[in-house]
C-alpha cells in the first residue's frame, strides 16, 4: 500500500517534470532550464523504480547488486559517447539512442511473455496483455532496426540513396499483414512454449520492417525519418510502460510520442511534403536529373558552372558597407565548427551599426533544431534568431546574405525547376537580396540532396571557398 502510494507520488512529480521540461525546450530563452528539469524529473523516476524495485524484491540485495551494475555500465557508456561525440555527430548519436529504446521494448515484451504466471505450457496471460506484448515487440522492433540503418545513414557509413525494392509499398503492406495474421493466433495462444514462435515471427518480421522502411527513404525525406523514429521511440517506451503496468512508462512514452509526431508534421510542412508522400517514397527518386541536377550523379554538380570567387578582405569591407546584413547557416557551419566566429562576426557587425539576423530554415543541418542549437552555443541572441518563415519576405530589402555552409535550403531550382528533387520544398530566397555570399569548400560538392544549386552562378552570388570557420575568421581580422 505504502509502496503504491509512493510509486503513484514519484510517477505524478517527474510526469509532471517532463511536462514542464517540454514547455521549458520550446523555447531557446528557457531551453536550459526544460533541460534541468528533464534531468530532475528522470533522477527522481530512476530513484523511485529503484527504491519500489528494491522494497518488492525477495531477495533485496541480489536486486540491488544487478540495478547497480545496470546503472554503472549505462552510466558510464552514456558519459563517455556524449564527451567524445561532437556536434556533427549528434544526429546520428541520436538515431542510436532512439535505437537503445526500440531494444528495451522488444526485451520488455520478451520478458514480461516469458515470466508469465501459469508456467510455460498452463499459463493464460488475458488477449489483452498479450495484444499489448505484442504491439509493444512489433513498435519496438521498427524502432530499432529503423533507427540502426538511420544512424549508418546519417553518419555515411550507408549511402543516403533510397533503397528501392520492385513492389516496396505492396512489401510494407504485406508485412502489415503478416503482422495482424501473427498478433491474433499469439493472443489465443495458452503457455509461453505455444505463443514463443508466434512472438519471435512478430520480431523477425518489425526488423525487417524496420530497416526497410528506413533503407527505402532517401535524400532529403532523412529529416522527416529522424523525427518520425523519434515519435516512434516513444510510443514504444509507452508500450513497454504498458506491458509492465508502469503509468510513467506509458506517460513519457506518450510525451515523446506525441511531441516527435508534431515535430514530424513540422518538418513536413518546411519541406512541403506530406507524411504519406515521405513514407510512400518519391523525394530524392526517381525523377529525372535536370539541368540543374544533371551533374550529382558525377558527384560535381556545380564545378562546370560559371561562378564569381571572391576575397575576405572583398567580403568584409561588402558587410561593413551594409545597413542590413541576413546569415543563412547550414550543415556545413557544423561541420566547421564555425558558430563561435560567426557570433562574433555577428557581434563586430552589430557594434558597428549593422542590422545583423539569423535565417533559419527547418531542415537546416542534419537533426531538428540543429542550427538553433549551435547559435545557442556561441550565445547568439535569441531575439536576432527567426525563422525561414519570418524572413523570407524580406530578402530584397537586404543588402547582404553570408550562407555560411547551406546549400539545399538555399537552392532556388526548388522554386523553379519543377523536375528537380527537391521541388516544391520551400526555401530561403536569399538571392533576393542585393549579394550573396556563399561559403563552400568546393565547387565539387553538392548539398545532402546531391542536387546543384544555381545560386552560386547568379550575377550577385560570390564564393567565398574554403573551411567556414577559416573563412569567418579571416573576414573578422579583415574588418
Ligand atoms: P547541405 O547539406 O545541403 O549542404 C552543406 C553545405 O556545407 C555544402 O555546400 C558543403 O559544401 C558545405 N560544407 C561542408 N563542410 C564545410 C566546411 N567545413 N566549411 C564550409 N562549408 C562546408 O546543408 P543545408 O543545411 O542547407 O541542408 C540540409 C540538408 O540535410 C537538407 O537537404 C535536409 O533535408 C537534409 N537533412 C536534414 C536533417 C534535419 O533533421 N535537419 C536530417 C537529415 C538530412 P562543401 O562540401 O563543398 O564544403
Amino acid at each position: 500500500m505504502m509502496a503504491g502510494s509512493f510509486q503513484t507520488v514519484a510517477s505524478m512529480a517527474a510526469a509532471l517534470l517532463f511536462i514542464l521540461a517540454l514547455a521549458g525546450l520550446s523555447r531557446q530563452k528557457t531551453a536550459k532550464q526544460g533541460n534541468y528539469l528533464g534531468m530532475v524529473g528522470m533522477a527522481v523516476a530512476i530513484g523511485a523504480t529503484t527504491a519500489l524495485a528494491l522494497a518488492q524484491s525477495p531477495a533485496p540485495w541480489m536486486a540491488a547488486a544487478l540495478l547497480a551494475a545496470a546503472l554503472a555500465v549505462g552510466a558510464v557508456a552514456g558519459i563517455a559517447k556524449a564527451r567524445r561525440v561532437q556536434m556533427i555527430a549528434m544526429p546520428q548519436l541520436v538515431a542510436l539512442l532512439h535505437c537503445f529504446v526500440g531494444a528495451a521494448a522488444v526485451l520488455v515484451g520478451f520478458d514480461s511473455f516469458l515470466l508469465q504466471p501459469g508456467g510455460w505450457f498452463e499459463g493464460r496471460m488475458n488477449v489483452y496483455h498479450l495484444g499489448e506484448v505484442g504491439l509493444a515487440v512489433f513498435i519496438g522492433g521498427v524502432t530499432f532496426t529503423g533507427s540502426i540503418v538511420a544512424n549508418l545513414k546519417l553518419s555515411g557509413r550507408l549511402s543516403g540513396k533510397p533503397l528501392v525494392l520492385p513492389g516496396r509499398n505492396l512489401l510494407n503492406v504485406l508485412m502489415l499483414a503478416a503482422y495482424v495474421a501473427l498478433v491474433v493466433p499469439f493472443g489465443m495462444s495458452v503457455g509461453a512454449a505455444a505463443g514463443l514462435p508466434y512472438l519471435i515471427a512478430i520480431a523477425v518480421l518489425s526488423f525487417v520492417l524496420g530497416a526497410h522502411l528506413v533503407l527505402a527513404i532517401g535524400g532529403g525525406d532523412m529529416p522527416v525519418v529522424v523525427s518520425l523514429l523519434n515519435s516512434l521511440s516513444g510510443w514504444a517506451a509507452a508500450m513497454a510502460g504498458f506491458t509492465l503496468g508502469n503509468d510513467l512508462l506509458i506517460v513519457t512514452g506518450a510525451l515523446v510520442g506525441s511531441s516527435g509526431a508534431y515535430l514530424s508534421y513540422i518538418m513536413c510542412k518546411g519541406m512541403n511534403r506530406s507524411l504519406t508522400a515521405v513514407l510512400l517514397g518519391g523525394f530524392g527518386e526517381g525523377s529525372a536529373p535536370s539541368a540543374s541536377t544533371a551533374g550529382a550523379a558525377s558527384g560535381a554538380p556545380d564545378s562546370g558552372a560559371s561562378y564569381r570567387e571572391t576575397t575576405a578582405d572583398e567580403v568584409a569591407h561588402l558587410l561593413k558597407d551594409s545597413k542590413s546584413v541576413v546569415i543563412a547557416p547550414g550543415y556545413g557551419m557544423a561541420v566547421a565548427q564555425a558558430q563561435f566566429p560567426v557570433a562574433e562576426l555577428a557581434k563586430r557587425l552589430r557594434s558597428r551599426g549593422v542590422d545583423v539576423r539569423f535565417a533559419i530554415h527547418p531542415v537546416a543541418g542534419r537533426m531538428p533544431g540543429h542550427m538553433n542549437v549551435l547559435l545557442a552555443e556561441a550565445k547568439v541572441p535569441y531575439d536576432s534568431v527567426f525563422e525561414m518563415d519570418e524572413v523570407n519576405d524580406d530578402f530584397p530589402a537586404v543588402d547582404t546574405v553570408l550562407v555560411v555552409g547551406a546549400n539545399d535550403t538555399v537552392n532556388p531550382s526548388a522554386e523553379t525547376d519543377p523536375a528537380s528533387p527537391i521541388a516544391g520544398m520551400p526555401v530561403l530566397r536569399v538571392w533576393e537580396a542585393a549579394n550573396v555570399v556563399v561559403l563552400k569548400r568546393s565547387m565539387g560538392n553538392a548539398g545532402y540532396a546531391g542536387v546543384g544549386n544555381p545560386l552560386f552562378s547568379n550575377g550577385n552570388t560570390a564564393m567565398l571557398l574554403g573551411d567556414a570557420k577559416q573563412s569567418i575568421e579571416a573576414v573578422n581580422a579583415a574588418l
